[in-house]
């Protein structure tokens, strides 16, 4: 009697080829035949990974697999067992669809707009900067005796073909064996797509009506590849080309494979292809690999994600790819900006081999800073996680050290829309986001709107206080279905990777009870509908003064805690977090706000429970000698953050922290806190000081304006001062085209505001060669002071030190200390005290 079991598909990207391998590998020693359907769509076998596929099956599709046959109870118990705990997890294309660079734009760098510079834009989808000479690869190809050839007879063609497709899949499997990660996957997938009955079935037929093994492969292949095209799934689309790959494979066996399977790269080299499958890129040696030009490929193909995963530089989409050079062209592929520069000249060879540079000092940089965890002298260790919305910014900040993600804001999610955000489209959004992290735990708020978010399908009344009014769980009760989709999303990707649920605005222990049973009740109807879960921990933000008293209360009904110190600080002081007008008394440095936060802290560990801190007070780096002072299990802080907090932990002392924290805590004003910080020696100011010696190059080639900008810009890159040195670049030429800032004697002192800039700075670059600049008086420039200050910097704080500087530029014995200045260190000097920098 056929047994049955029905799911309902969890992954993002519906059921492709290397989830439908893994099904098939479990079904594969049974006897029984096992058949796989969708609504609307005939029944499959489920052993035919490409008919599997064919199907089509999107996320939260009803499936229903049907089994019937001596052991077929075995095997839907064992089917059934692996899409309740594992089918989620098998897919790991996270990265799917994320551009590195600047997606779709064709973003000629600033300094190279004006020169004769040939080139042709894509779409980036793996950024750095690949140089090399152009090789091109055609697709898949008959050899010419292959051609020729006619069928011997049926029975030695099958042979023939039966031997290569063997052949081919035992190969796979031991190559699979030998690598890791998404490659292993991937060959794994291969080997299900050479061993499927479907595709030899259809192979062995079209040689039953008189044909060759090789052009039987090369028919049935594109068949395949042709139905696989016309899905309506981008994902399942890109998988046309693991079949190709696989039959190339085939025929590369039987010995009649045309055009370059196996790609030799002789030196550093860029590939041109139409689209160029996995297998190719895998046999690469990818040591000469620079970049990669591929026109109809999709971001989803696994030539990509292999790309990705390489740090190849990638350009897809573009058009006539093939045809764009001749072989052996030097060329530059700019995964930044979606560029290949098809015959770049010296300037633009120039201005990309400088930020090859400058990126590899920055990446050089981030390695160090990000090794290991943050641990003080003394061994006290602190997570540092990150505050993220997007799946792009955990992604970077993961490879910055971050320790996981500590408030993922989900909001925005839900503002600017007609309607709340479905389960479906929630479960899609923080999947990407925990498979982000990467097995690091994930911390997601539940929706805080009210207060400055509001969203208009909540019909929200109008407030006159809306900050102190219905906002963030205090919404929750009267739209209980957005919590309930919320839920539902987060407890189902709690399967995908470690989560954490966190309530906002909480206000007293009811209303945590109150949240975790909603957080229960989730859990229950999900069960009763056959959605298992794990066991996910449930806590809540500290950002209500009321909390803090019943910390031990509290402790009873929460598995842990974060402190919203942007909230918690404006109720503390009565002070509207957005109103300029009493902004004076916004400071979480206020020795009262210091007592109430050190209490929370140790409410929360007489509890035992854990307590991380999320609110901007944790990012700022002077802040955190009083932060490690308190005991926090960790502090969540912007992507950008993440390594400079971690390297600078490592440079303290709890002891000494703790030693501070009291000290601060029995101070009467916030400016008596900043000047025991201060006199304690804590080094914050110097690592982020305006002027520092990793911010100066001595000596550089730079021969125009354009590549002295550039230079400049590098150092503030390599130094972690910025993060897209383009739009920096922008930035300044835009300033630029407004006055110049040659000032005379020498001197250029070009500057912008930025929202690429992280830290306020100011680099020095001084030129081995004078440069045309445009000056005030006509002279030639050979030094460059480069000043570079964020966009939120409103006070204008920073460009004081511009008109300082600007001033100080007007006296001759400045101008002959800062030129005499040898070294970085020297240079680092004389503007520390010129400019009294502390
Ligand atoms: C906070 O209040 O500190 C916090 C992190 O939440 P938000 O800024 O989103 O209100
Ligand atoms: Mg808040």
């Amino acid at each position: 009697m056929p047994v049955e079991f029905r799911f309902t598909c969890p992954l993002v990207n519906g059921i492709h080829a290397r989830p439908a391998s893994v099904l098939a590998d479990v079904v594969r020693g049974y006897r029984a035949r096992v058949t796989i359907a969708r609504d609307g769509a005939a029944a499959v076998e489920l052993v035919s990974v490409l008919s599997v596929v064919g199907l089509d099956i999107k996320v939260n599709q009803e499936c229903v697999i049907v089994a019937d046959g001596i052991d077929a109870v075995s095997a839907i118990a064992a089917l059934t067992k692996f899409v309740e705990e594992k089918l989620a997890s098998v897919d790991d294309v996270s990265d799917v669809g994320h551009a590195a660079g600047t997606e779709g734009s064709a973003n000629l760098p600033m300094a190279l707009r004006n020169r004769d510079v040939a080139f042709v834009s894509g779409r980036a989808v793996c950024g750095g900067i690949g140089m090399g000479a152009a090789v091109i690869v055609g697709g898949l190809a008959l050899s010419d005796a292959a051609l020729r050839a006619t069928p011997v007879s049926v029975e030695a063609e099958v042979t023939k073909v039966r031997d290569a497709i063997a052949k081919t899949h035992a190969e796979l499997h031991t190559r699979a064996k030998s690598a890791k990660g998404i490659a292993a996957d991937l060959l794994r997938a291969h080997a299900a797509i050479a061993d499927d009955p479907a595709l030899r079935a259809d192979i062995e037929k079209r040689i039953s009506r008189a044909t060759t093994a090789a052009r039987a492969v090369v028919a049935a292949g594109e068949a395949f590849a042709g139905e696989l095209r016309k899905a309506t799934s981008a994902y399942i689309r890109d998988r046309a080309v693991d079949v190709i790959d696989v039959c190339e494979q085939i025929l590369e066996k039987i010995g009649t494979l045309g055009g370059t399977t196996n790609v030799a790269l002789e030196n550093d080299s860029v590939v041109f292809a139409e689209t160029l499958t996995a297998n190719q890129l895998l046999k690469m040696d990818r040591s000469k690999l620079r970049g990669l030009v591929l026109g109809g490929i999709g971001a989803t193909s696994h030539t990509v994600i292999l790309a990705r995963s390489f740090r190849i530089p990638t350009v897809i989409d573009v058009r006539n790819a093939v045809g764009l050079v001749a072989a052996g062209t030097r060329v530059i592929v700019d995964g930044e900006g979606g560029l290949v520069l098809t015959s770049p000249g010296d300037a633009a060879r120039r201005y990309f081999e400088r930020e090859i540079r400058s990126r590899e000092r920055a990446a050089e940089r981030v390695r160090v800073l990000a090794q290991g965890s943050a641990t003080t002298i003394d061994d006290a260790s602190i997570e540092v996680g990150v505050n993220a919305s997007t799946p792009d910014e955990v992604r970077g900040a993961t490879a910055n050290g971050a320790d996981g993600v500590g408030l993922l804001r989900t909001e925005l999610l839900f503002l600017d829309r007609a309607t709340a955000p479905s389960e479906e489209e929630q479960y899609s959004a923080y999947t990407g986001v925990v498979k982000a992290a990467a097995g690091r735990p994930v911390i997601i708020r539940t929706f805080d709107i009210g207060g400055d978010k509001p969203a208009a399908y909540l019909n929200m009344p109008e407030e006159e206080n809306p900050f102190l009014g219905v906002r963030g769980l205090r919404l929750y009760e009267k739209h209980p279905d957005v919590l309930s989709a919320q839920l539902r999303a987060i407890l189902r990707v709690a399967l995908v990777g470690p989560v954490k649920i966190m309530a906002p605005m909480v206000s007293t222990p009811e209303e945590a009870v109150w949240f975790r049973e909603r957080v229960e009740a989730t859990r229950r109807q999900l069960a009763a509908e056959g959605v298992s879960t794990s066991s996910v921990p449930v806590g809540i933000m500290v950002e209500v003064p009321s909390v803090a008293t019943v910390m031990d209360q509290l402790c009873e009904v929460v598995d842990f805690f974060s402190i919203g110190t942007n909230d918690l600080c404006q109720y503390w002081m009565a002070v509207d977090r957005g109103n300029a007008g009493v902004a004076g008394l916004y400071n979480a440095r206020r020795p009262s706000f210091l007592r109430v936060l050190s209490q929370i802290v140790r409410g929360a560990k007489a509890g035992g429970r854990w307590i991380g801190m999320c609110g901007e007070m944790a990012g700022k780096r002077g802040n955190l000698p009083l932060l490690l002072g308190m005991g926090l299990d960790e502090i969540s802080v912007a992507p950008g953050e993440v390594a400079a907090i971690k390297a600078l932990v490592r440079e303290a002392r709890a002891e000494e922290c703790r030693a501070l924290l009291e000290r601060a805590c029995a101070c009467r004003t916030p400016g008596d806190v900043d000047a025991l910080v201060a006199a304690s020696g804590w080094r914050e100011t110097q690592a982020a000081a305006i002027v520092d010696r990793s911010l100066v190059m001595v000596e550089s080639d730079a021969t125009s304006k354009e590549e002295a900008i550039q230079e400049a810009i590098g150092v503030l890159l390599a130094a972690g001062r910025i993060e897209r040195p383009r739009d920096v670049e922008d930035a300044v030429w835009a300033r630029e085209a407004t006055y110049s800032t040659g000032l005379g004697f020498g001197f250029a002192i070009p500057h912008c505001k930025s929202d690429a800039v992280t830290i306020p700075s100011l680099a020095v670059v001084k030129l081995t060669r004078g440069i045309e600049w445009g000056s005030l008086d006509g002279g030639a420039v050979s030094a460059v002071l480069l000043l570079v200050v964020p966009s939120s910097d409103a006070a204008g704080s920073h460009m004081k030190v511009f008109a300082k500087l600007a001033r100080k530029l007007m006296h001759e014995d400045f101008r002959a200390r800062l030129m005499g200045a040898a070294s970085p260190e020297e240079v680092e000097a004389c503007l520390r005290i010129e400019l009294e920098i502390s």
